[in-house]
Parts: structure tokens; sequence; C-alpha cells
């Protein structure tokens, strides 16, 4: 299986959010990347620069004002007298029946859902190479390959179409999907990371076309917070179409595998063409976010039964964070990708 990656990706650097009020260093930092590599390599994936496949693919997901929005707001910030060097929203819309703001700041309240996305000089670009490693990777599928893997970095699953959050900017899974659908009819997203992808299910939320299923902890006392509880289920002609499965903290191997058959069966009946794995590895036990107790051969026991399916699938990384095993659990994630 081959590994979609540019070094690009590893320029955005952030440097702080906000947990429980307090200011933490940010954990999504670009070591994540040598990590990661090296658990690809492990598996004996051959790694792939991707091209630069422009504003397109990426439109299909992201509205043109948040895309623009994403390339000028750190020059406009730096002009803004005792700014932070970093962009990081101070005020939200509750709702968004206001107007569009004109202001930078105004902006990224209304572009960023919290204070984990912040933008800096390199963060439009490494997201853009984010979101061609996975437009190369569906690519790849779209020609024959049976499963690929793109090394998404910065994430994307809590991007919406016009919002950051969560360490995202750019959807990856979902415009991996839309890339799919060039020549599927059905496509599907099993997000497995231990955050719920709001992101990726208010994209498709109104659709019928891609199926969107997420294994994530219980939103109840976790993030995203306000997504992610197992009713809801799409609206339209999509509803029916979303299928979430909140697990309790701490679920092991055991249980994540009870839920992810259960994820399996409606991948099954949805029939798909496609199917794209949105990896987080912060379901990991390790991990240091410690909602869920995967352990690292349990990875390779869910891609077992994940390519059980016998889809041609994308697999995205999405979420897991700097800890001892982050190498070991990729590998045993992609080695356990049955062909
Ligand atoms: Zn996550």
């Amino acid at each position: 299986m081959k590994t979609f990656y540019a070094e690009e990706q590893t320029k955005h650097d952030p440097k702080m959010f906000l947990s429980s009020g307090a200011p933490q260093p940010n954990p999504e930092k670009p070591e994540r990347i040598a990590r990661l590599l090296e658990g690809a390599k492990a598996a004996g994936s051959e790694i792939v620069r991707p091209r630069d496949h422009g504003l397109k693919p990426i439109a299909t997901v992201h509205t043109p004002e948040y895309l623009e929005f994403l390339q000028n707001i750190f020059l406009r910030w730096q002009r803004i007298e005792g700014a932070s060097e970093e962009v990081i929203p101070n005020i939200h819309p509750l709702a968004r029946t206001g107007r569009y703001p004109a202001s930078a700041v105004g902006r990224a309240g209304y572009h960023m859902a919290d204070t984990a996305c912040p933008i800096s000089a390199d963060t439009w670009g490494s997201a853009c190479w984010s979101a061609w490693s996975a437009v190369e990777a569906a690519e790849a599928v779209l020609a024959g390959a049976r499963h690929t893997y793109a090394l998404c970095r910065p994430p994307g699953h809590h991007a919406f179409a016009d919002v950051a959050g969560g360490f995202c900017f750019l959807n990856n899974s979902a415009i991996a999907a839309q890339h799919l659908l060039k020549s599927s009819k059905r496509v599907a997203i099993l997000d497995i990371d231990l955050h719920h992808g709001n992101g990726t299910q208010g994209i498709f939320y109104g659709r019928s076309d891609v199926l969107t299923v997420s294994l994530h902890a219980d939103p109840v006392r976790f993030y995203p917070f306000f997504w992610g509880n197992a009713d809801e289920r799409g609206e339209g002609l999509g509803l029916g179409y979303n299928y979430n499965l909140p697990l309790p903290r701490k679920t092991a191997d055991a249980g994540f595998l009870e839920a992810l058959e259960a994820a399996n069966r409606r991948i099954e009946a949805y029939a798909p063409d496609a199917l794209v794995v949105a990896l987080g590895l912060d379901a990991f036990e390790g991990d240091p976010f410690g909602g869920l107790s995967v352990s690292t051969q349990g990875f390779a026991r869910i891609a077992e039964a994940i390519s059980g399916l016998g889809l041609p699938t994308v697999i995205i990384q999405e979420g897991g964070y700097l800890c001892d095993a982050l190498a070991d659990n990729l590998t045993s994630f992609l080695t356990g990708f049955r062909h």
C-alpha cells in the first residue's frame, strides 16, 4: 500500500490552545509526521509525493469565502496592533443570523470553532498539501489501487464547509470522498478517531450519496461536545445516512470491535462503491487524550475487520498524538489491512 505525503505538511507548527480554559502547548505537532512516516515505512509502504492539485478538489467541499479567509487572514492579522502571534478567535456568533463580518477579528470568530486551530504563515500551505495527499490517494484508488494511505497532517475531520476547529482546517476525508464520487455512485466514510467527526458529518448531513459513520468517545463529556450523539441521523435527503456510535470512556478492544461490527453492517447495507477510513490513532490506550483504550494489537484487528468489507479504500490520517507507540500503532493498522 502506498503512502502519500509532502514535506510542506511539516511547516504548520501551532504553538498553543486552550484546554479547559488553560493555555497549553498545542499537541498537533509536526513531529507527528516523523513518527507516522516511521510507522508507514515499517509496514513496508512506499512513500510517494502528491502533485499540486490546485483549489478545484478542495472547493468541492469548502466555500469560497472560507478558502479566501484561510489564505489571507494571517496577513490581515499581523496588521492589528497588539494582536497575538497566531490567529486565535476571541468572539463567536452564537448563531449565524447576523451579517458576515468585514473585520479580521470578526472573521476569525466566524470561521474558527475553537482555539485549537491557530493560523500562522505556514498553515494554508500545509493544509493544502495535506488535502492534496488525500486527493492523490483517492486518485490512486480511482486508477485501480485497492488500498491507499494518505498521511494527512494537519488533520481534517473537525473542519466543516466553512469552519476550522480541533486542529483541522481542510476536511481531507470529505475531499477524498468527494473525489471518489467522480466514478462512484455511493461512498461511505468510516471515522474511527477518538473524537466525533463533526465536520465530516456536517458536510454530508443533508446528502445520501455519502454515508457517514463515526465511532468515538461519547460527546456528553468529550470534545466536540455539541455533536456525535446517536440520534443525529441526517436530515432531508440525508436522513438515515449518518450513523453515530458513541462509546463509553475507556472502551477497550472488545467493545470497540463490537461497535465496529455494527458500523460494518450498516456500511454493507448501504453497499458503497468505495470507502474512506478516517484513521485516528488517538483511540489508543496510551494517547495523551486518554479517552478510549484501544491497544496496539487492537488496531490490527480493527483494520482486519474493515478490510473484510472488501471495498476499494482510501485511509486518511486524522488524530493520534505523540506517545511511544504512535509509529507502532500505524504499522499495526496498515499491516492488518488484508488484500
Ligand atoms: Zn481525535
